[in-house]
């Protein structure tokens, strides 16, 4: 193919600009040179793209550094930001899994002061969740807890305000009172970790809840084909969804139905990483917890049935949705940033140049542009 096609760029636009969508192939090459010829040399060929930088909801620790770890610094906090954004990520909410009121405290007040401007806030999952094997995922047990306003109020002043999404069981004793709180301070509201009836789902997405958190997972292993926790959040067209794509968390073929009954528009992509994403194989914390990732990418506690978190990185995930559900890679894009940036209420910042293998389904990030 003529190099002018090799080079054609798609451009998405940015921070909730009108989805004008071009695409030309006159474009200049964003990194100043030809891309990496394609040995098909066929339609299939990989081209450049530019898309706007990608956010992400859900990121509890990458390269090696675990937010959760009481003994986190700053400098280690910078150490992971900046390998996330090598992935495409470029502003994200750091993720506090259950945890003590003085272990979160401790972790929120460092994320806060490392002062990043990727960092957009953090989101806080638990723990006001269900304490049942099952919903709970990994979290711990002992540290579950009814959700409760003034507990929140502590943990929200430690975190200096920066609180801007919670992830709670609506289920859990006062979570109505409390979703009510959170949405009259502008906080958002996940519904996760959850085994909630029907009718206590739909009581929450009265009192403000707006999102599904990983959505198919953080529920029990085996529930009634219907009614159950998924359909009734899957039918409830108030809530978004987030989904981790890495191959691991939902099958394919869960993917591609869940996004098309959802529909893209309500669709948010996360990671749900944890410290060991971007690392070799091997034993790293989740908070106070050992998690083992092994060769195939996936991260569970040693002889644990139930998935801790994920080593996926943003620009996989995004390969991974457009494998297995069939849109094309501007359809998921927005996914990965507008639609998670436009329900923060934030603008996503800078743009992605990147390769796109149609073929192989590969995302490869050159180039984090401002
Ligand atoms: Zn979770």
């Amino acid at each position: 193919m003529p190099d002018e096609a090799r080079r054609a760029f798609l451009t998405v636009g940015v921070a909730g600009a009108a989805a004008a969508i071009v695409r030309g192939t006159d474009s200049p090459s964003p990194s100043g040179g030809a891309l990496t010829p394609s040995p098909r040399g066929d339609a299939e060929d990989a081209r450049a793209v530019e898309l706007p930088g990608f956010v992400d909801l859900q990121v509890n620790g990458f390269a090696g550094v675990d937010f959760a770890d009481p003994a986190i610094t700053p400098e280690r906090v910078l150490h992971a930001v900046s390998a996330i954004e090598r992935t495409g990520v470029t502003r994200f909410l750091p993720t506090l899994v259950t945890s003590s009121l003085e272990d979160f405290s401790v972790c929120a007040k460092t994320l806060v002061h490392a002062a990043h401007p990727a960092i957009a806030g953090l989101h806080m999952e638990g723990p006001y969740i269900s304490p049942e094997d099952g919903p709970r995922g990994a979290h711990a047990r002992d540290l579950v807890r009814a959700a409760d306003v003034d507990d929140f109020r502590r943990r929200q002043d430690a975190a200096e305000g920066r609180i801007r999404l919670v992830t709670l069981a609506p289920e859990s004793p006062g979570a109505l009172r409390l979703v009510e709180h959170l949405v009259g301070g502008g906080v958002r509201v996940a519904i996760g970790h959850t085994a909630a009836s029907g009718s206590q789902i739909a009581d929450a997405v009265r009192a403000g809840a707006t999102l599904s958190t990983h959505l198919g997972n953080g529920c029990a292993q085996v529930l009634a084909r219907h009614p159950n926790v998924i359909w009734e959040q899957l039918g409830e067209d108030r809530l978004l969804a987030s989904f981790i794509v890495d191959g691991h968390h939902l099958p394919p073929a869960t993917v591609k139905a869940m996004i098309r009954a959802k529909t893209p528009a309500r669709s948010i992509l996360v990671t749900d990483a944890i410290a060991a994403a971007g690392m070799p194989p091997g034993t790293y914390t989740l908070g106070k917890q050992r998690v083992a990732l092994d060769a195939t990418g996936r991260v569970a506690a040693p002889g644990a049935p139930n998935l801790a978190g994920s080593a996926l990185r943003m620009n996989v995930g995004v390969g991974n949705t457009v494998r297995f559900t069939g849109l094309a890679l501007e359809d998921v894009a927005p996914m990965a940033s507008t639609r998670p940036a436009e329900y923060l209420g934030i603008r996503t910042a800078g743009t992605v140049v990147a390769e796109w293998d149609p073929a192989s389904f590969a995302l490869r990030v050159l180039r984090v542009g401002a």
